[in-house]
């Protein structure tokens, strides 16, 4: 039997991440240490959302610095990672008959590299994006992940960047040590003992959990990322969570790792 590559789902948070040493820093660069070497990255981030699925094709994708307001160190950071035009064709191919644009046009989105930056900091990983399409539910995302199992076994690192929690009017910027809010704990509690129980259904149907979960997932760009991560889990993948904690209050920033 092939080697399976893990599966991550990284809690990005604030973009400042990029440049900060802190505990979820360390623990993102200790799993890039620690995780057999990939040939490719398949990255599925909250910040590539558009109503359509595509996938990065060019061969040198540029840094994203899709955000405003920060210091201007941030918008220094590059992460010249090489593209992948043949694995961008692998998942074209793979998620027939969906429809996927081979794209020129996007990068890497500051969802990819914020944490990538810490996780193979050489850069010397290629990257491709996969986009959420918008017009779809989150069934349709749970069920098209399924179709990039084989990527496990072909020694390509799938990872999904977002926050299981992602609440930003409510998140505390600039204030420091703000306690998470409830809604936001007991949401994120919930999630993780379905996937310990492997009960996915519930998290793909995340609009009928009641209140905590419509103030935790406030837009599903930030949480769909995970439905890809649970749908590409094997039930004898050991379940991990490398970082854990709240950012602001209102984002989490769990990791779930698969394997
Ligand atoms: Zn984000």
């Amino acid at each position: 039997m092939a080697n399976r590559m893990p599966v991550i789902f990284f809690g990005h948070g604030n973009p400042m991440n990029a440049i900060s040493e802190n505990h979820y820093t360390r623990a993102w660069a200790e799993i890039g240490r620690t995780i057999p070497q990939p040939d490719a990255i398949l990255s599925i981030s909250a910040h590539w959302y558009i109503p359509a699925t595509a996938v990065t094709a060019m061969s040198k994708p540029r840094t994203i610095h899709d955000f405003g307001g920060f210091p201007p160190e941030l918008y220094r950071v590059s992460y010249p990672a090489a593209g992948d035009a043949a694995l961008a064709r692998r998942v074209q191919t793979l998620l027939a008959p969906v429809s996927v644009d081979l794209d020129q046009e996007w990068g890497l989105d500051h969802g990819t590299w914020s944490v990538l930056c810490h996780v193979f900091p050489h850069a010397d990983v290629s990257v491709v994006q996969l986009s959420l399409d918008e017009t779809q539910p989150p069934s349709f995302h749970f069920d098209l992940a399924k179709n990039l199992a084989p990527l496990r076994s072909e020694n390509v690192l799938i990872v999904g960047s977002g926050n299981v929690v992602h609440n930003l009017h409510a998140y505390a910027w600039g204030r420091h040590q703000v306690q998470a809010f409830d809604w936001a704990v007991r949401f994120e509690a919930e999630v993780r003992k379905m996937i310990h129980s492997r009960n996915y259904s519930p998290l793909i149907d995340y609009e009928s959990l009641g209140r905590d979960a419509i103030l935790s997932v406030p837009t599903p760009d930030h949480y769909l990322p995970l439905l890809y991560v649970l749908s590409l889990s094997r039930k004898e993948d050991v379940v991990t969570f490398a970082t854990e904690g709240f950012d602001g209050g209102s984002v989490s920033m769990l990791t779930v790792r698969f394997g």
